[in-house]
């Protein structure tokens, strides 16, 4: 036996690691390093293996005292140590504990699946429909086409020619699958591999029904009407009952899921129900205030701005948000960022009006002093009135 490497090293941890370090090192090396994820892979399968081993030493405190008194020599057959605990069972209970507690499904059953001749539900099968930003808001129905499997008719889904039946595959006896176990440095170790013959199915079929070529299946492409509800939002998806491949055996259909993609939309911005968008609103709008007009998903409205509204500053329209899926009464709420615009291009008059307006407002009188009398204010109001005609046609 070649020389065995430190289980605190081949984990990659120090040697008063806690219980939960040691689980999550080997926890990592054993998803890097699982037959499952690389089939065929010696030396992933030896690492996997190696790690496996330390860790149920290491996770055990009886063992792993043992090991810290005694080195390897406390698990060699006739062990040298101690009490020691003989050769480490590889096939036993050991490792069902171990993936048991930590895996749970991680890996899928990892082809422990048996093979199954009962009724079973078919495989679901997937599509995407595009839509707009409003139909996702309002709902919409749409049709999609999709190819669907059917029963072959002239087989009746057993893929033999009509007056011949499958035959039990002599190969895994009908199993589906085939068990061979494998002598390791660890012991045997038992793999389950789907059978090469049949697929799985544990039937082999000699004379092939010409209809759909021994598949007992034939395609052809559908026409779906899918509903899409108010308010649905981008990357949900509309499960269809029954539109997906056929059941064997009896099962039921499986389902169409439809996933829905949302188009951007270029003002409006979504976040589950409500919905944001930016509005210009002149400069003298914001300090005069008075009457905007606001694009929502139910067209555009009447605001009235407050005078001396700052940039940026954020409205709610109530109720003319996105509608809840479940009522599509209840609606969420449109939020406007009310954005003034500085203007640009300015001809002389508004020039002109707009440096007395910054003087009456006392920024460039030439003492410096603001104005703020009576007579002053006066004349603000009057270059703000002058201002709004300008700037507002
Ligand atoms: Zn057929
Ligand atoms: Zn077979």
């Amino acid at each position: 036996m070649a020389d065995k490497r430190d289980y605190y090293e081949v984990l990659g941890v120090s040697k008063t690691a806690s219980d939960s370090e040691l689980k999550s090192a080997y926890r990592k090396l054993a998803k890097k390093y699982h037959p499952d994820v690389n089939p065929g892979d010696k030396e992933a399968e030896t690492k996997f293996k190696e790690a496996t081993e330390a860790y149920s030493v290491l996770s055990d405190a009886e063992k792993r005292k043992q090991y810290d008194q005694f080195g390897h020599a406390a698990f060699e057959q006739g062990g040298g140590g101690a009490g020691g605990f003989g050769g480490f069972d590889f096939n036993g209970a050991d490792m069902g504990d171990i993936f048991g507690d930590l895996f749970g499904d991680l890996f899928g059953g990892g082809g422990r699946r048996r093979a199954n001749n009962g009724p079973m539900k078919g495989a679901n099968l997937r599509a995407r429909v595009n839509i707009t930003f409003e139909e996702a808001v309002f709902g919409c129905d749409k049709e999609l086409e999709i190819v669907l499997k059917d029963e072959c008719t002239t087989c009746h889904g057993t893929g033999a020619k009509p007056g011949t039946q499958p035959v039990t595959c002599p190969k895994c006896n009908g199993e589906g699958q085939i068990v061979y176990t494998q002598q390791s440095m660890f012991g045997m170790v038992r793999n389950v591999q789907t059978c090469p013959d049949c697929h799985g199915t544990g039937k082999i079929i000699k004379d092939k029904c010409s209809a759909c070529r021994g598949t007992g299946y034939t395609s052809s492409r559908k026409k779906i009407q899918v509903s899409v509800p108010a308010g649905i939002d981008n990357g949900q998806s509309i499960r269809i009952r029954d539109k997906g491949e056929p059941g064997t055996n009896g099962g039921p259909r499986g389902d169409l899921l439809v996933e829905i993609n949302v188009a951007r939309h270029p003002i409006f911005q979504r976040q589950d129900m409500n919905i944001f968008s930016t509005a210009p609103i002149t400069y003298a709008q914001a300090a005069l205030g008075g009457e905007v007009r606001i694009n929502t998903v139910d067209g555009e409205v009447s605001y009235e701005v407050k005078p001396g509204t700052q940039t940026d500053t954020r409205i709610r329209l109530k109720g003319k948000g996105v509608p809840s899926l479940r009522n599509k009464n209840i609606r969420g709420d449109h939020y406007v960022t009310l954005v003034v615009q500085v203007p640009t291009n300015l001809n002389e008059e508004a020039k002109e009006a707009l440096r007395k307006f910054d003087e009456a407002c006392g920024n460039k009188t030439s003492s410096g002093k603001k104005e703020n009398t009576e007579k002053g204010e006066k004349k603000k109001k009057s270059f703000m009135e002058k201002i709004k005609e300008t700037f507002e046609e």
